[in-house]
C-alpha cells in the first residue's frame, strides 16, 4: 500500500514536472564543462523546478566562436566554461550581459566573480604543487617562485604553456610581482625542468609518481582522480605560498548570454547553482571546491587539508593573459 502511494506520488511529480516544462520554461546552455559534469546537476534542477534544460558541450574556443557567429540569433541563454581567462574573453567580445543579483553577490566571494556582473565563479580549482613522497619531504617545499631555486635543478615538471591554466598562473604572477620579476621566475623554472613539458596534468602527476621528476604544478582535481584510482600513488599535494599570498585559484563559472531568450530563467538557474544545495553537486562531481564559502568540500577533497587561497581577483587571468603568453615565450617556456 505504502509502495503504491509512493509510485502514485512519483507519477504525479513527473507529470507536474513534464507539464511545467511543456508550459514554456526552458533554458539553453552552452557548456565547456563536459556532459558527465553538468547533466546530473541539470537533471536535479529540472526535477526540482520543472524547468527544461537543453545543452550543447564543446571546447571553450568553439563555443565562443559559435556564440559570435550566431549573434542575436543564438539559442543559448547561458555559457558555462572553465578558467576566468575564458569568461573574461567572452565578456570582452560582448557575448554576455550584466546581471544584478543580491543572491549571487552573497554566495560568491568578490574575487571570484566579474566586477561588471557578467560572469560568476561556480566552483574553485586550486593549482598547486605536487611532489614525489619518496624523494621530497613537504618541509622542503614552499612557494611556486621557489621552484626556480637551485635545489630543484633538473627536478621540476611543468605542463605546456599553451594551456590556459598556466597562462592564468603566470598572469597572476605578473599582477603580483610585476612583469620583470615574473619573467625571472618563469626563466628559472624552465632552467630547472627535468624533461619536456607535458600535454596534461595527469601525465605530469604520473611522471612525478614514477620519479621522472620530483615536483610539479597541477590542478588538484587531476590529483584527486588519480589518487581515487590508486591510493598508494607516491605523490601528494602541497599547498603553495601559505606563508604569503596563498594558493593560486581559478574558477569554472557561467554567465547569461547577451541575446538570451530566457534571461530570467537563466538567472534563476545561476542563482540555484550558487546555492548550498547545488554547490556540492557542481563541485564534487569534478573534485573541485565549492565557490560558496558556506559549503564544505567533498570529504575526499577536504582530506587534502585546509589552505589559504590567493585573494587576487581572478579577472587578472584575462586582463594579463596576452602578456603572460608573450612572457612565457620570451622565457623559453614551451
Ligand atoms: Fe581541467
Amino acid at each position: 500500500m505504502i509502495r503504491a502511494v509512493h509510485i502514485l506520488l512519483l507519477t504525479v511529480t513527473s507529470l507536474l514536472a513534464a507539464a511545467s516544462a511543456f508550459g514554456g520554461e526552458e533554458i539553453v546552455v552552452y557548456s565547456a564543462r563536459g556532459e558527465q559534469l553538468i547533466k546530473p546537476i541539470f537533471d536535479a534542477y529540472t526535477k526540482e523546478t520543472g524547468v527544461k534544460i537543453t545543452f550543447a558541450t564543446d571546447k571553450e574556443g568553439a563555443l565562443l566562436q559559435r556564440l559570435k557567429a550566431e549573434g542575436a540569433n543564438t539559442p543559448a541563454d547561458m555559457l558555462i566554461t572553465v578558467d576566468a581567462g575564458n569568461l573574461w574573453q567572452a565578456e570582452r567580445e560582448g557575448l554576455l550581459r550584466p546581471i544584478a543579483s543580491a543572491t549571487l553577490r552573497a554566495n560568491i566571494p568578490a574575487h571570484l566573480r566579474d566586477r561588471e556582473n557578467q560572469w560568476f565563479g561556480l566552483s574553485v580549482r586550486a593549482r598547486t604543487i605536487v611532489y614525489n613522497t619518496q624523494r621530497v619531504r613537504p618541509g622542503e617545499l614552499n612557494t611556486y617562485e621557489d621552484l626556480g631555486g637551485p635545489k630543484w635543478k633538473g627536478r621540476l615538471c611543468l605542463r605546456t604553456s599553451k594551456k590556459v591554466y598556466n597562462q592564468s598562473l603566470v598572469a597572476m604572477m605578473i599582477a603580483e610581482h610585476g612583469a620583470a620579476e615574473a619573467e625571472r621566475i618563469v626563466r628559472a623554472w624552465v632552467g630547472n625542468l627535468a624533461t619536456d613539458v607535458f600535454p596534461d596534468d595527469t601525465k605530469l602527476i604520473e611522471a612525478v609518481a614514477a620519479g621522472q621528476c620530483d615536483v610539479g604544478i597541477v590542478n588538484s582535481y587531476y590529483y584527486g582522480r588519480l589518487i581515487e584510482k590508486n591510493p598508494a600513488l607516491p605523490a601528494r599535494l602541497f599547498w603553495a605560498n601559505q606563508k604569503n599570498k596563498g594558493v593560486h585559484v581559478n574558477i569554472s563559472g557561467a554567465g547569461v548570454t547577451r541575446y538570451a531568450r530566457h534571461p530570467e530563467a537563466a538567472l534563476k538557474l545561476l542563482e540555484w547553482l550558487s546555492s548550498p544545495k547545488a554547490q556540492n553537486l557542481f563541485a564534487d562531481v569534478n573534485l573541485e571546491f565549492p565557490v560558496n564559502p558556506r559549503v564544505p568540500p567533498h570529504p575526499s577533497v577536504a582530506a587534502w587539508g585546509d589552505f589559504k587561497q590567493n585573494l587576487i581577483h581572478v579577472e587578472n587571468a584575462g586582463v594579463l593573459q596576452a602578456d603572460a603568453v608573450k612572457l612565457m615565450d620570451r622565457a623559453g617556456y614551451k
